[in-house]
């Protein structure tokens, strides 16, 4: 399960931050999860309850926004939303897409104290 180690990450950001900015508690973590990122999102939750347990993130809530998949069509010239990798344009049928959107996770919010 990749995700346990995704949450590891994401609480070492959480330490690294709270010596940073000076903070002694996260209060709520926003992570974006884009749908192609390979991410299980109730994996990621299970996993970050565990991760942060006796840490500054304890106490903390997760709130998990997904982030839709796009795609640029080269052969169309547009952006389209893509479901999955390797998904032909819906316009074209082609399948010279670059994707834009969607692969990866990030923090994007932290409400500490
Ligand atoms: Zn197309």
């Amino acid at each position: 399960m990749h995700e346990m180690s995704l949450c590891e990450g994401v609480l070492q950001i959480l330490e690294d931050e709270a010596q940073r900015q000076h903070f002694s508690k996260v209060k709520a973590v926003w992570l974006e999860i884009g749908t192609m990122s390979g991410v299980e999102i109730e994996a990621m939750r299970f996993c970050f309850d565990v991760i942060v347990r006796n840490t500054l993130a304890d106490e903390a809530t997760l709130n998990i926004i997904e982030i839709p998949a796009e795609a640029w069509c080269v052969d169309c010239a547009q952006t389209i939303s893509i479901q999955q990798r390797y998904d032909a344009c819906p316009h074209c049928g082609g399948y010279s897409l670059q994707v834009i959107r969607g692969e990866a996770m990030r923090i994007k919010e932290l409400e500490v104290e």
